[in-house]
């Protein structure tokens, strides 16, 4: 007797991943500017079709400390424990703690990640620091080998949208505070471009708390307009990889042709190579050119 045969088709769907933007949002309350701020890129965001995820870090009172219980199970070396190497071995054997992978697996999914949070002397607010700390871990954010250029995120997107205390003219070079990119540099050299994203120009709300309430609404619409094309804005120019000599007898220094290349022009490279120049005017502010 003839075997008879079930042909099964699976007919696969591809339905394309929805984009996602992550917010890293840090302020203690739903009333202030920030949360505003917030706000308006949610809504913008998702207007455009973005799944918008926001980490509310003080709602989900994240843990700020980098610390040994960041481990599950044992640690390698309880004596002496280093956090980066211990962290390191965990996120291989994913032994990370759950509120580091959640973080992580956002940023994974995420085109663009944007830090909204209200300037803190000079920097981020220590729960975001700790978020940057605890998620931003060496293996899955950055390796010896995979750092600024040839980062992990290179195809990602990062950005600082912030709100300060201080006036405008107070972060010029001439005031009184100084010239607002060489605050900006730790953050968005030493660990935006570090782990490689590629790093838009940062949102500065100069100064909500004594601004008229007009100028106040005039820069959420600013904001709320910048976001519509804030996706294929042109990163700020950082120094490439290719300009250093990545070796150790080189001492990861610029290369000498480089170095020559350099010599006759006006400005430093950026804000942190100025090359004992003049820095680049506003280089972690605007895109260059
Ligand atoms: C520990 C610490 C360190 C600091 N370090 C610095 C520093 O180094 N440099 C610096 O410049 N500053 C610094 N500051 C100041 C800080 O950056 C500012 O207080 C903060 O940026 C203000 O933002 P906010 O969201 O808290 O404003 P809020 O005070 O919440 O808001 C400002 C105004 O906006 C209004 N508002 C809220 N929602 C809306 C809306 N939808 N439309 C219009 N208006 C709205 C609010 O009602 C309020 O009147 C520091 C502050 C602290 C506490």
């Amino acid at each position: 007797m003839a075997q008879k045969t079930v042909l099964i088709v699976c007919v696969c769907v591809c339905v394309p991943a929805q984009k996602t933007v992550l917010i890293v949002y840090a302020h203690q309350s739903g009333g202030s500017f920030n949360s505003a701020a917030k706000d308006v890129a949610v809504e913008a965001l998702k207007q455009q079709g973005y799944k918008v995820v926001v980490s509310d870090l003080y709602a989900m009172n994240f843990k700020a400390s980098a610390t040994v219980e960041d481990i599950t199970g044992e640690v390698k070396n309880p004596e002496h424990f280093k956090y980066g190497e211990e962290t390191m071995q965990a996120w291989k054997e994913g032994r990370l703690c759950d509120d580091i992978i959640a973080e992580q697996r956002k940023v994974e999914a995420a085109e663009l990640v944007i830090f909204q949070f209200p300037m803190y002397w000079f920097s981020v607010p220590a729960i975001m620091k700790g978020w940057i700390d605890r998620v931003l871990s060496q293996g899955f954010a950055f390796s010896l080998q995979k750092m600024y250029s040839n980062g992990i995120f290179k195809d990602k997107k990062a950005m600082l949208s912030f709100s300060t205390g201080s006036m405008q003219t107070m972060y010029r070079p001439d005031g009184l505070n100084g010239d607002i990119n060489v605050t900006l540099w730790p953050l968005q050299n030493g660990v935006l471009h570090f782990c490689g994203f590629q790093v838009l120009a940062p949102q500065v709300f100069w100064c909500p708390g004594h601004s008229p309430p007009a100028n106040r609404t005039a820069m959420l619409d600013g904001w709320r307009a910048r976001l519509k094309t804030l996706l294929v804005e042109r990163p700020l120019t950082f120094a490439p990889c290719e300009l250093f000599d990545l070796t150790f007898p080189g001492g990861f220094m610029l290369r000498p042709e480089v170095r020559e290349e350099q010599r006759t022009r006006p400005h430093g490279i950026t804000t942190g190579h100025h090359l004992g120049k003049p820095l680049p005017p506003d280089n972690q502010l605007k895109a260059e050119g």
